[in-house]
């Protein structure tokens, strides 16, 4: 197999693909990377927390995928860039882009500094923006690739805790189609999928700071339960490889019908 994007073996194969997941050493992140590495791909997760990465990264190497970490603050344009060069030195070419990386300031928006909205802001949007035009030369390179996205529901819905989060979450959205639009030309299919509540580091915390949280969670989620990262191997195998070579400027619930329940 020559490794270009016309030698797929089956819809589903990512061998020979390499996929950069920001935000890849936890949470949603690594449930995404172990997705891709079962399917065959070799996973660059980039990150800020080193001890995460380490055991992230013996996870995937289990898995059978070569696996490396990158040192990545998504806040800093140069980072973004620099990260994205070192996977590309180390294996050759870039298909695939997790945009994961994300925070949240649970405040009201009355309260809310202007350092906490571009905190999230430049977190959760610019990040996805920079690392996409970083990575889209290299795309263009080997013929096509794939940018998936994080949103939310909160992409779709709102709350009064969420004000920077709601907006960087609906942009990314925004920003994805607009990019789907422009680089279908160069067969890079632009996606952003939309998780529900899910068990993570980031809603722990939610937990704790919103009074009621988990139960009103549950009993809003038909499938009565919170979402697991492993939730989301499947979906960025979909995304990533030929089976959804025509699918672009989608959004996609991944909320155990969350945002169904009337
Ligand atoms: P986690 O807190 O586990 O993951 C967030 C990840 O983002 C971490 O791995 C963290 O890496 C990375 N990150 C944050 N800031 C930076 C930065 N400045 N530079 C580099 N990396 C950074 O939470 P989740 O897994 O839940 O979140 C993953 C994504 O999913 C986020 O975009 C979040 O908004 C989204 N999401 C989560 C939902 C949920 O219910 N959990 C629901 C909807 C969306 P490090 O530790 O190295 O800083």
């Amino acid at each position: 197999m020559s490794g270009g994007r016309e030698s797929e073996v089956t819809t589903f194969d990512l061998e020979n693909r390499i996929a950069f997941i920001t935000g890849g050493n936890g949470g949603i992140g690594l449930g995404m990377a172990k997705g891709l590495a079962a399917a065959g791909a070799s996973v660059v997760i980039a990150g800020r927390n080193k001890t995460k990465a380490q055991s992230a990264l013996s996870e995937l190497r289990s898995l059978g995928a070569q696996a490396e970490f990158v040192d990545l603050d998504v806040l800093k344009e140069a980072s973004c860039h620099q990260a994205i060069q070192r996977a590309v030195e180390r294996f050759g070419r870039l298909d695939i882009l997790v945009n994961n990386a994300g925070t949240t300031v649970r405040k009201q928006p009355e309260d809310l500094t202007a350092q906490d909205w571009h905190l999230v802001m430049d977190t959760n949007l610019t990040s996805a923006f920079l690392c996409s035009q970083a990575a889209y030369p290299h795309m263009v390179r080997v013929g096509g690739g794939k940018i998936i996205n994080i949103g939310s529901m909160m992409s779709v819905f709102a709350s009064s805790y969420a004000t920077p989060y709601a907006a960087s979450k609906g942009g990314i959205v925004q920003m994805a189609r607009s990019m789907a639009v422009a680089w279908a030309k160069d067969n890079i299919q632009v996606n952003t999928i939309l998780p529900g509540w899910i068990d993570t580091d980031l809603t722990r915390k939610a937990r704790e700071q919103v009074e009621g949280l988990h139960d009103k969670v549950l009993a809003r989620t038909p499938a009565r339960r919170w979402g697991r990262p492993d939730d989301f191997a499947g979906i960025a195998v979909f995304l990533a490889a030929s089976a959804s070579d025509f699918i672009t400027g989608a959004a996609i619930p991944v909320d155990g019908g969350y945002s169904v329940q009337a």
